[in-house]
């Protein structure tokens, strides 16, 4: 039976099914490309480029595939464009978890792992925040992914559908052979950033805001690497074959590290001055988000392999380096 990965071509899509199939697994991939990519996905992988929402189409990959579990990533998660368009990010997101859960019901199939993220609980109220804080968001993004978590409630109670949802906070890195990496246009998150002044794209780093109440004055943030990540995917999917219950996990390394921390630890592992300056504080931007991932450790079993950020930073920089244009594809895709 197959695994059907929907947003697979898409940077941390494209990680986990590569794990998928390094552990084995038959993989389907659905993708429309919209901002992933057709060389992001490994050829052991079946691929069908088509979109969430277009359910004659999602028919047809159900149809022709045997599906025991999907993983969907397939989601808009800009957050200053989603206060611009907030539409757009119900109807792609919200709207795309009701197209495939009808689809997977129709087609009996019962197991869900999704994308969902610290974005859900908004400004917290206390740190490390746990699974079970209230999940007010400050931003349409995150609003559409609780939204989405709260159908998947409602649809595992009337058909049965178990889903897990993985909370990610700041996902960064690259595998490690720096043959898969992170490439989005525009790129908006802090360590792709900070590589591009560092490989001399960009002349300098601008540091949204220092004057929040942190250890510095700008933001923390906890990191978790991509594979690590990935693989907690495998372990959320398997824990569901095992007929476990629908639950909500943190992915998370318990860590914060300041944007400033942060800087510091890139220009050690490039050996590059980055300059960088002080701007404005972004809208929307949380002070502090540390996530208590103990449960993930403790039920899941999820034992991540990187636990410092200069190591997750230095598989980033290795992709960027190896692939200083990304995947070189944006007249091909787009
Ligand atoms: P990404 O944009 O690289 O990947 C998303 C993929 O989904 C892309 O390949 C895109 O083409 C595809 N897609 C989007 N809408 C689609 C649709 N309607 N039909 C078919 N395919 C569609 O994003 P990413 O950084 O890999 O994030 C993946 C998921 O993880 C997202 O759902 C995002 O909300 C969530 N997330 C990401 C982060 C992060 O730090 N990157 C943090 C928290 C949560
Ligand atoms: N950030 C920054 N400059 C940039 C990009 C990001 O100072 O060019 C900051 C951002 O304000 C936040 C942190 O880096 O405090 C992480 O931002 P990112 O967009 O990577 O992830 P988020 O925490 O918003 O999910």
């Amino acid at each position: 039976m197959a695994v059907l990965v929907l947003g697979g071509a898409g940077y941390i899509g494209s990680h986990a099914v590569d794990r998928l199939i390094a552990k084995g697994y038959d993989v389907a991939v659905v993708d429309n490309l919209v901002t992933g990519h057709r060389a992001a996905v490994n050829p052991k992988a079946r691929f069908y480029q088509g979109d969430v929402r277009d359910q004659d189409f999602l028919n047809r990959v159900f149809d022709q595939e045997d599906i025991e579990g999907v993983i969907h990533f397939a989601a808009f998660s800009v957050v200053p464009e989603s206060m611009e368009k907030p539409l757009k990010y119900f109807d792609n997101n919200t709207a795309g978890m009701v197209s495939l859960l009808e689809v997977m019901n129709q087609h009996n199939v019962k197991k869900i792992v999704f994308s969902s993220t610290a974005a859900t609980y908004g400004e917290p109220k206390q740190i490390p925040i746990k699974e079970t804080d209230p999940q007010i968001p400050t931003n349409p993004y995150g609003e559409s992914k609780l939204m989405m978590e709260k159908i998947m409630h409602w649809a595992d109670l009337a058909y049965g559908i178990k889903f897990i949802a993985l909370r990610y906070f700041n996902v960064a890195g690259a595998k490690p052979d720096g043959s898969i990496g992170e490439d989005h246009h525009p790129e908006t998150h802090l360590v792709p950033i900070i590589l591009q002044v560092a490989a001399g794209e960009r002349d300098e780093l601008s540091i949204f805001g220092d004057d929040y109440p942190t250890k510095d004055g700008t933001n923390v943030r906890d990191y978790v690497h991509v594979v690590d990540l990935a693989d907690a995917h495998i372990l959320a999917l398997e824990y569901l074959k095992a007929g476990h219950d629908s639950d909500a996990f943190n992915l998370g390394s318990s860590t914060g590290f300041s944007n400033k921390e942060m800087l510091e630890a890139a220009r050690k592992v490039t050996g590059k001055p980055i300059p960088a300056k002080m701007a404005p504080r972004r809208a929307g931007d949380p002070s502090t988000l540390i996530a208590a991932s103990d449960k993930a450790r403790k039920i899941l079993n999820w034992k991540p392999q990187f636990d410092n950020v200069e190591d997750i930073i230095a598989t980033a920089w290795n992709w960027k380096q190896t692939h200083p244009e990304g995947y070189n594809d944006r007249q091909a895709t787009k």
